[in-house]
């Protein structure tokens, strides 16, 4: 069990369940695009972690690139608008693979494609490490999944509480009490 700030998590995937779930989905995307140079997108900043052991175990030549989600600032809506920071390169034809840490309710994916729709890539794929089923609201395809978990918080391996745990090379679950319903 570890603490961070005032909340407690239990231990829940291992660093060895990790790397075979990540693996498996490296075996399936190379399978799949056979000689293709792929350009491989991680949506900051949960992602990290994750994308470095995709790539060191992809076999083949590959493009890694990172963009980050951000709110538009000084703009007077309720909606919430996301801009992208970081696509800097042309894109046009090539086989992207974007690399998602975890898809919950699926309105970050949303914004991705909403972002890459302008982009006139070849084609688009989405390979998340975690995936809640429970809570996905979207009809995004998601062509690689990792691991399927339950509709719960989680840290570690990128994932953080407030900014803690995005260190730890396993997997934490909130531990809950009945007074913790916000974050579960
Ligand atoms: P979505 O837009 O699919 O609802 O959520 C995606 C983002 O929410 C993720 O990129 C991640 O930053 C955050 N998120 C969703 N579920 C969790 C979770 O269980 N733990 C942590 N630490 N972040 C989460």
């Amino acid at each position: 069990m570890i603490k961070l700030n005032d909340l407690y998590f239990k231990p829940f995937i291992s660093e060895a369940e990790i790397d075979a779930a990540v693996q498996k989905m490296v075996d399936d995307v190379a399978k799949d695009l056979q000689d293709e140079v792929p350009v491989f997108i991680g949506i900051l900043n949960g992602s990290f972690m994750f994308v470095s052991d995709f790539v060191k175990k992809y076999p083949k030549p590959c493009e890694v690139t990172f963009i980050k989600l951000a709110s538009y600032e000084g703009i007077k809506s309720s909606e919430d608008i996301q801009r992208l920071i970081g696509l800097t390169q042309d894109l046009s034809g090539r086989k992207v693979v974007i690399l998602e840490d975890i898809i919950d309710s699926g309105n970050t994916l949303e914004e991705v494609h909403r972002i890459f729709k302008n982009e006139n890539v070849g084609e688009l794929k989405i390979a998340t490490l975690f995936y809640k089923p429970e809570a996905y609201k979207k009809d995004f395809r998601l062509h690689y999944v990792g691991l399927e978990i339950p509709n719960k918080f989680i840290v570690g391996y990128g994932l953080d509480y407030n900014g803690l745990g995005r260190d730890l090379p396993e997997i934490y679950q909130l531990k809950t009490t009945q007074h913790m319903t916000n974050l579960v």
